[in-house]
């Protein structure tokens, strides 16, 4: 459901790594356990998860008062060349939001695509065009559920800060994903003090509303980059992003919703994430 929250909520990319038995329902029980408030269900590989687990999901999830988000597999490109390319994917988010909404969550997770050989404005437009098919799609079929462009670390890849808040603004029923750490890598290290965080968001209550920062779905973690953005995620005692003056700038905003730790030790940089503003 598309929901608006009253404070932020810290979660795992996926099933905590110390869950004994590797599955999503598990994954939600084990995310309470570690008094943590929300899972991404990871759909990266393709959409496995079945209807009726979706719903056994969707219950687990409200027994234990934990907020799904879901994240659209990675073998995505709304800016193929191939047509067909372009069909899977736009069924591939399609498919997650069906899903998603089942299941109990509030906001898909995506990555655009490529720029290819493309200007930025061309892909823009045909990114655009896709993405409002999505939606009208979405809606004929009464999923309520958040679509959301996220912003990419490599520089190849469609999505900085810009392109995401105009599909938003031009978009109903579409919110950016902000990955911080995307942004400093794909910026090669910028984006990373209190006052730059703050502009972003600035920005998108001027474009989006104060609403959009009630409804916020964030990820985050470490990142090591290099000339061309993003190399890989780190755990953030590893990197120099500065993850407490970003937390600082979101508590300060009264940012709502849902921060998701990608970080590679996953839950443990949750965890930290959560003392880490509990004590700002
Ligand atoms: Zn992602």
């Amino acid at each position: 459901m598309k929901k608006y929250f009253d404070k932020l909520l810290f979660g795992t990319a996926g099933v905590p790594l110390s869950t004994p038995k590797k599955s999503s329902v598990a994954g939600i029980i084990r995310v309470r356990e570690l008094s943590l408030d929300a899972m991404e269900l990871e759909f990266v590989r393709g959409v496995k998860m079945s209807e009726e687990s979706a719903l056994e999901v969707k219950k687990t999830a409200e027994e234990n008062n934990i907020v799904l988000t879901v994240h659209a597999p990675y073998y995505i490109n709304l800016n193929s060349d191939d047509p067909a390319k372009i069909r899977d994917s736009k069924e591939r988010i399609l498919q997650s939001a069906r899903i998603g909404f089942l299941a109990g969550a509030f906001s898909v997770v995506f990555h655009s695509g490529y720029y290819g050989k493309d200007t930025p404005g061309k892909a823009y437009h045909r990114i655009k065009e896709a993405v409002k098919e999505i939606v009208m799609k979405i809606r004929d079929e009464g999923l309520d559920i958040w679509l959301r462009p996220e912003t990419m670390g490599g520089l190849a890849e469609f999505g900085d800060l810009e392109e995401v808040i105009s599909l938003s603004e031009e978009i109903e029923g579409i919110l950016p994903a902000i990955d911080f750490a995307h942004l400093h890598a794909r910026s090669i290290g910028k984006y990373n003090s209190y006052e730059e965080v703050r502009e972003i968001l600035s920005m998108i209550e001027r474009r989006l509303g104060r609403e959009a920062l009630k409804t916020m779905h964030i990820h985050m973690s470490g990142i090591e980059y290099g000339r061309r953005g993003e190399v890989r995620h780190l755990n953030l005692e590893e990197s120099d992003l500065n993850y407490k003056e970003i937390l600082r700038a979101l508590k300060d905003f009264k940012v709502a919703g849902v921060i998701i730790s990608e970080s590679p030790n996953i839950e443990e940089d949750a965890i930290l994430m959560k003392k880490t503003y509990e004590n700002l």
